[in-house]
């Protein structure tokens, strides 16, 4: 199995909202700084913090309504 190709679109980073459909960057959150608007030279190609977000279906993901 090869893995994901690495974008904006595939990260546990991004999140929908911002003034643009390409949504916002969320891992500045994680180091104490806003959200960024994500720019359109990025979100095809993901940046260095790119994590792969986690599948639904994966089984380590426990379910809340448990
Ligand atoms: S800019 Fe980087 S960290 Fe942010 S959503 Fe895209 S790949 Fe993820």
């Amino acid at each position: 199995m090869t893995a994901p190709a690495k974008s904006c679109w595939n990260c546990r980073y991004q999140k929908i909202g911002g003034k643009t459909f390409l949504g916002l960057c969320t891992f500045f959150a994680t180091v104490g700084k806003d959200n960024k608007e994500i720019p359109p030279a990025v979100v095809d190609l993901g940046c260095k913090h790119w994590q792969l977000r986690p599948s639904k279906d994966d089984p380590a993901i426990e379910d809340s309504d448990a």
